[in-house]
Parts: structure tokens; C-alpha cells; sequence
């Protein structure tokens, strides 16, 4: 393995601007990397040799004229097959999709392309970003770098597990109730949601539309800082962007002072149902932040005890009228279509073949609970819930500066584990969903190795709305202290692939 794909974006950023490495160079090892590792990860659904390389040698020509290149200039990147790339395929893990090149690029894409991070390809995921495992994918599993018979997480597993096996340093994810950081905890990576309106949608195909938001994703705290503040900021494009100045997260991620800071445990997240190593890794790390001076106060959250089945009811529901669109007319497959057919048996068809299972059970969910008669009962009743967790939380940040939870309840499971239990899978998300129905950042980053597995453990950092710096600030301070009692990033002490 070159060295190169060892070192994270910060340190490849030093070696570009010193001129001691080209962006062709790194980029070239990152490839060959992924020739040598991706037939057993599979975090890759679609690898762009040629473009990654021209974007490269396009940084290197400016750099050797002299012109100001962005920070991350030249560095390589994985991102999740969920935003729009002009000229390359976008299938959203989905056979819906499997053909389609998009004629545009996402606003996040741009701003990459822009600050001339290399985008190495699309990254796997489950089918429209249902599922916390990955399995889901149409085009095959993902496996996690720390053990190839265990999930990288999901729905982005491909944009963690590409970090995890040193195929990228900086990778890119999208998350509704826990995408990002959910597969960042169990392969022992960083990955931060950022505030809901934070980073422009525009280009990415929409799950659930009041839920959505694409975050960055790296090995440290300091370089997911640096892709965040890359595609952060007011975008025309998305009416749900917020016009007012990004957080200052990589000042906050260089900072890492917590001294008098309050810190609230969430009472209802980590208790029953985690994993015993879980829990113990997570009360260590509290152990630490008080150590480094912050004041750690016990929180309850009453309401989140319901945000898991709120949002269950909220997503299908978004999501069953944002797919229906993929009706085999307008966008995507058409299957059937041969004349002899009518309009609702070629969108039948097509439905049927285009769609798999977890996909057609949340559209039949959704539609059920937004039919006359029951809208009240099911949708009505989860978003007054949704009004109580942002009141929870509204409530706990005026105590406490962050929230702290585990990230996850259980380190990475088998794969066809919970497969054939909707409910099982749907409980892996039971820390991460509340942020996402009240709008608010949260972050994931590794806390140490379950004593019973060995396998990675994450810490969930929650902030009030536009306090993304916050999350930067405590995962920076944790993490030094953290990779000094350790004496090595966590990855180092994976056997590898
Ligand atoms: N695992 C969650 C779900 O299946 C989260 C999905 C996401 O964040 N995209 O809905």
C-alpha cells in the first residue's frame, strides 16, 4: 500500500502546497488502491479513472502557474451515489435509476469541483437512502473494512467504509435520520450532519425533504471541518437554504477547548438496549471530557423516546410522495411498454421491477398513514410529536451548550443479520433521528473499540441549530485526548484489508 493513502486530507494538503507530491500522484495511488481493495469492500459503485485524473492534473497546472488553489485542492474524495453528477451515473442504489446520467451537477458537486477536490466515483449505498447496513443496494452489499462479514452501516456505507479502507480521505454522505453518522460509529470514522438548511440539497435526490441534509465525512475532526466549510452556505437553489454565514468549524476543529463548557448526557439514549461495550466506551469518554474541564450535567429528553416511531410515520410518508415521481413515464425505467399494455400496467410493472422491498414497504407505509381517515391518527399525531422533541431540545440547550449520546446502539452486526427485520434494522437509528426531525447538527466520531467485539464505537455530539462549530470544538478536544491515551488514530489498530 503507498503511504500515501495513509495520510488524511490535512496532511495530504500540506505535501500538494509544498509541492512535495502532485495530485496526479496521490490521486493515482487512491486508484490503485481501490483496484487492490474494492472487489472485497465494494464501497464503490462507479470509479471515474479519467475524470479523477484530469481534475488532478487540472490542480497541478494551476499550481505550477502560481494561480491560489482551495486547501483540499488535489485531494481525493468518495461520494455517495445520491447527488447529481453531470456526465456520470447517479443510481441512488436503485434499478430505478441504473441509467441515468445526469445532465447537471448538484450544488454540493460544484463547490467540490471548484475547490478542486478530485471526486474518485460514487459511493454505495441502500436504495434510496433506506436502511442502516447498506444491504439494501440494489447492485450488492458494502462490507465494513474492520471485518468484511459485518455492514459499514447505512444508508452511506460505501462513503464510510471507503475511509475505513484508506481508499479516500475525504468522502461525502446524506442524512435523514442517521446516514452519515450511524455508518461513521461502526467503521470508526468521522461524520457530521450538518444544521437542516446548511448545505444546499439542490441536485440530490430527495428522501424525505423536511429531514434531508448532506454532511462531510473524513478520519479526523479537523479534516470533516474542512470539507464542511467546502460545501457549506447559501444556496438560491435549495428554498430551504439558510443565508447567513457558515459556522466557523475548522477554527473550532483546530481550537478544541472545552474548559467550562456544559455538557448534558441524554438520559433516554444509551441506557437499555446498548450494547454493554458500548455503553462502557461511551461513560469512559465522559470521563474524559470532564477531565478536560467541561461540566457534565445528566439531561432528560422525554420525548425522544418517541422520535423513533414519529419518524417512521413522518419519512414514509415525505417519501412516498417524493417517489412518486419514478411512475416508468417521466423519470427512469420503463418496463412493459411494448403497446399492449395501459399506463397503470407499465407503471405497475415497471414499480415492481425497479423498486426492492424496503423501498415499496416505506411507499406503502407512507401512502396508508397519509390516507383520508387516518392522516390525523398517524401522520398528525407524529409531527405533534416532532414539535416535542424540538421543545426538548430547545429546553436542554438552554442548560447545556452540546447533548451527548452513543452514536449507535451496537458496534456493526453481521451482514443478513437483520435483514429479514424491518424493525431490528429501524432501531439502529434510535440516537441519531432526533436531531434530524428538530433541524439540528450532530456529530459521530470514534471513541474506542467495544471490549467484546474490537470493533469501532461512536460518540453522537448534538448542537443547537447553527452551532455546528460546537460539535467541531467537543469532537476536537475528545479526540486529542483520545489519540494520545490510545497513542495512534483508531484505524491503525484495524488488521486491515
Ligand atoms: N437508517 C435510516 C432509514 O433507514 C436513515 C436513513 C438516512 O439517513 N438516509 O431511514
Amino acid at each position: 500500500m503507498s503511504e500515501l493513502v495513509r495520510k488524511d486530507a490535512s496532511e495530504l494538503s500540506a505535501l500538494l502546497s509544498a509541492g512535495e507530491v502532485s495530485a496526479v500522484e496521490v490521486t493515482q495511488a487512491h486508484l490503485d488502491r481501490i483496484t487492490q481493495v474494492d472487489g472485497a469492500i465494494h464501497a464503490f459503485l462507479h470509479i471515474d479513472t479519467e475524470g479523477a485524473l484530469q481534475a488532478a492534473s487540472v490542480v497541478d497546472s494551476k499550481r505550477a502557474a502560481g494561480e491560489t488553489v482551495g486547501s483540499l485542492a488535489g485531494v481525493p474524495l468518495g461520494l455517495k451515489d445520491i447527488l447529481a453528477t453531470k456526465g456520470l451515473p447517479t443510481t441512488v442504489g436503485s434499478k430505478m435509476l441504473e441509467n441515468w446520467i445526469p445532465p447537471y451537477d448538484a450544488t454540493v458537486v460544484t463547490r467540490l469541483r471548484e475547490a478542486g477536490i478530485v471526486i474518485l466515483g460514487k459511493t454505495n449505498m441502500d436504495e434510496f437512502a433506506m436502511g442502516s447496513s447498506t444491504e439494501h443496494s440494489a447492485f450488492g452489499p458494502t462490507h465494513n473494512p474492520w471485518d468484511l462479514e459485518r455492514i459499514p452501516g447505512g444508508s452511506g456505507g460505501g462513503s464510510s467504509a471507503c475511509l475505513a479502507a484508506f481508499e479516500a480521505p475525504l468522502a461525502i454522505g446524506t442524512d435523514t435520520g442517521g446516514s452519515i453518522r450511524q455508518p461513521a460509529a461502526v467503521t470508526g470514522t468521522v461524520g457530521v450532519k450538518p444544521t437542516y438548511g446548511g448545505v444546499s440539497r439542490y441536485g440530490a435526490v430527495a428522501l424525505a425533504s423536511s429531514l434531508d441534509q448532506i454532511g462531510p465525512c473524513a478520519r479526523t475532526v479537523l479534516d470533516t471541518a474542512l470539507l464542511h466549510e467546502v460545501i457549506a452556505g447559501f444556496d438560491p437553489m435549495d428554498q430551504t437554504s439558510i443565508n447567513a454565514p457558515v459556522p466557523a468549524v475548522v477554527a473550532a476543529a483546530k481550537r478544541g477547548d472545552i474548559k467550562g463548557m456544559k455538557i448534558g448526557v441524554v438520559r433516554e439514549l444509551g441506557g437499555e438496549g446498548y450494547q454493554a461495550g458500548v455503553r462502557q466506551r461511551f461513560d469512559e469518554a465522559v470521563v474524559i471530557l470532564e477531565s478536560l474541564g467541561a461540566e457534565i450535567v445528566e439531561v432528560s429528553c422525554p420525548s425522544f423516546d418517541y422520535a423513533l416511531a414519529a419518524y417512521y410515520l413522518i419519512l414514509p410518508s415525505e417519501c412516498s410522495s417524493n417517489l412518486a415521481k419514478f411512475d416508468g413515464i417521466r423519470f427512469g425505467l420503463r418496463v412493459g411498454d411494448d403497446g399492449s399494455r395501459s399506463v397503470e400496467q407499465v407503471m405497475s410493472q415497471t414499480r415492481a421491477a425497479g423498486f426492492g422491498d424496503e423501498v415499496i414497504r416505506r411507499i406503502m407505509l407512507g401512502t396508508y398513514a397519509l390516507s383520508a381517515g387516518y392522516y390525523d391518527a398517524y401522520y398528525g399525531q407524529a409531527q405533534k410529536i416532532r414539535t416535542l422533541v424540538a421543545q426538548d431540545f430547545a429546553k436542554a440547550f438552554s442548560q447545556v451548550d452540546v447533548l451527548i449520546s452513543p452514536t449507535a446502539p451496537t458496534t456493526a452486526f453481521k451482514i443478513g443479520e437483520k435483514l429479514d427485520d424491518p424493525m431490528a434494522m429501524y432501531l439502529n437509528d434510535i440516537a441519531t433521528i432526533p436531531v434530524n426531525l428538530a433541524g439540528l447538527p450532530g456529530m459521530s466520531l470514534p471513541i474506542g473499540l467495544a471490549p467484546e467485539d474490537n470493533l469501532p464505537v461512536g460518540m453522537q455530539i448534538m448542537a443547537p441549530a447553527m452551532a455546528d462549530d460546537r460539535l467541531y470544538n467537543v469532537g476536537a478536544a475528545l479526540e486529542r485526548a483520545l489519540v494520545a491515551q490510545w497513542g495512534a488514530p483508531i484505524l491503525n489498530s484495524m488488521a486491515g484489508v
